[in-house]
């Protein structure tokens, strides 16, 4: 049985200036739950339209850096109760799009309204300046907009992670030019073209396309800051292409996050059996902060696994996003598909059990989209593939280790720091996590569940540079301005 009927296909078109621009080309988003249907067209911007969009943009940083924060909060607060008046439109396109289940999909406007909700209630206080009067004068230090900002999103969170970057860098007075990604372009297009019917001409520009268009976002000289989410390996790029206009930069990049369970975890609290194998599977997998390998003490190994199967073919349906049933849809495109399964062969062929999880609602619907049983990998070495690299998909690792002093070593060996969750007696957790070298570490949970967008997140070493959400998350589109009036 299929449940998505079928619906007309979308068309969304560059957006520079307040005016939206045919390209003489375009490219089809599939649905991964049924890559025969086209659920959308996206324009490719050309080199020329990215430079408008990015003059466009500089422009209107003239005026609209002199708005007041009042202006400012005001517009953005219209635009959230746009965004929420279409809510069921949005999600449905997202979950066409990206083969989330409605479910997940909701949850991702969920958290991005909340985030709009919180730089709206915070923007105020975090941009205030400072006037301090000392021994020597006095200094007043304020937060000025950087200017053009380029906004580039990744196809796993589209919304989210657009306007995590849109809100903060709009209400501390800059204008931007976002660019989502070609996995996933449609439901983050029309959120922003939302948010800027409520804004001037030129505060908001949208372009489209992959590596081409990014590559003169990230040079242009009028481009002031990057504020990038996506993949280490094109991070690097990034880096380099800017470095000769030295901009600013947010980078939110891979994750390779682990899960500890301590000697002191209790292997019968369904709860948090639930929570681990939610946080390794919601979004198909695709989720940075995912816990994507998971190390378990060996006195509590073989129980743990045990039950951890048992968890997971309860919570685990794969089906069509449209299905109220569903809670792991398909991967959201072809080469993460491949991707994902090269690694599970490559720990297969170095002697790893593979155990499938879950229940395939509908085999057809299965056969036909890009979809992956998730699996449980056993027996697997600590520097296999599958353990080392970011996974992004329905596949788990879970090892055992023999002290927390080994698994401390194993999580903070990884080039990546994004997130960890350690679980067990409280007071023991907090003495692992504090000698953990990641962004964020949960307790007894994961970040998925745990996520809480009034404290900075972001990541060690080559997970990032920089936080996003939190007050921190709204100064960083700004630059700290010192005026000194000596006595
Ligand atoms: P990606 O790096 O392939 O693409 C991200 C964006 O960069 C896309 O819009 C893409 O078109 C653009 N891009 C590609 N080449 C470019 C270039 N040379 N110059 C400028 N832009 C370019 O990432 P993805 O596959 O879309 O997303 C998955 C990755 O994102 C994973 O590694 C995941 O961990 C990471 N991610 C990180 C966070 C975080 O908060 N740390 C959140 C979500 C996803």
């Amino acid at each position: 049985m299929t449940i998505q009927a079928h619906q007309e296909a979308v068309t969304v078109e560059a957006l520079i200036n307040g005016q939206n621009v045919k390209s003489l080309s375009q490219s089809a988003k599939e649905n991964p739950a049924n890559p025969s249907e086209v659920v959308g067209y996206f324009p490719v911007t050309t080199k020329e339209q990215a430079v408008e969009a990015i003059e466009a943009a500089a422009n209107a940083f003239k005026t609209w850096k002199k708005t007041s924060i009042e202006e400012r909060v005001t517009r953005m607060r219209k635009a959230i109760e746009k965004i929420r008046a279409a809510e069921n439109e949005i999600v449905h396109l997202l979950s066409r799009e990206h083969g989330k289940p409605l479910y997940d999909a909701h949850g991702e406007i969920y958290v991005s309204l909340m985030w709009m909700e919180f730089t709206c209630n915070e923007a105020a206080s975090a941009l205030q300046e400072e006037i301090q009067e000392h021994e020597k004068g006095k200094t007043i230090l304020s937060y000025d907009p950087i200017g053009v900002v380029a906004a580039i999103s990744p196809w796993n969170y589209p919304i989210a992670l657009s306007t995590i970057k849109i809100a903060p860098a709009l209400l501390a007075g800059n204008t931007i030019v976002l660019k989502p990604s070609p996995y996933a372009p449609l439901a983050a297009a029309k959120v922003a073209e939302i948010i800027a019917s409520e804004f001037p001409a030129g505060v908001i520009n949208v372009v489209h396309g992959d590596a081409e268009v990014g590559v003169e976002l990230t040079t242009n000289p009028h481009v002031t800051k990057i504020a990038f989410t996506g993949g280490t390996e094109t991070a690097k790029h990034i880096i380099k292409a800017a470095s000769d206009t030295i901009k600013d930069m947010t980078l939110e990049l891979g994750g390779n996050d682990a899960a500890i369970f301590l000697e002191s975890f209790d292997v019968n609290d369904e709860r948090a059996m639930r929570r681990i194998v939610v946080s390794n599977f919601l979004t198909t997998g695709q989720i940075c902060m995912i816990a994507k390998r998971v190390y378990v003490h060996r006195s509590i190994y073989d129980q743990f696994v045990e039950k951890y199967i048992e968890a997971a073919n309860r919570w685990i349906r794969i089906g069509d996003p449209f299905d109220p049933n569903t809670t792991v849809g398909p991967v959201n495109n072809l080469k993460q598909k491949d991707y994902v399964l090269s690694l599970v062969e490559d720990a297969k062929q170095r002697g790893a059990k593979v155990i499938p999880l879950g229940q395939i609602l509908d085999q057809k619907v299965f056969d036909q989209g890009y979809y992956l049983q998730p699996t449980l990998v056993l027996g697997c070495d600590a520097h296999d593939r599958i353990v080392v690299e970011e996974q992004f998909g329905p596949t788990v690792p879970i090892l055992p280790f023999d002290d927390e002093e080994q698994v401390i070593g194993l999580h903070n060996e990884s080039i990546y720091g994004l997130t960890s969750s350690v679980w067990g007696k409280e007071e023991d957790a907090i003495l692992v996590a504090r000698q953990l070298e990641a962004g964020t570490t949960m307790i007894n949970t994961a970040a998925v569940q745990g996520l809480d967008v009034r404290f900075p997140f972001g990541g060690f070493k080559q997970s990032g540079i920089g936080r996003e959400y939190g007050t921190e998350g709204i100064r960083t589109y700004t630059e700290q301005h010192v005026i000194n009036i000596p006595k």
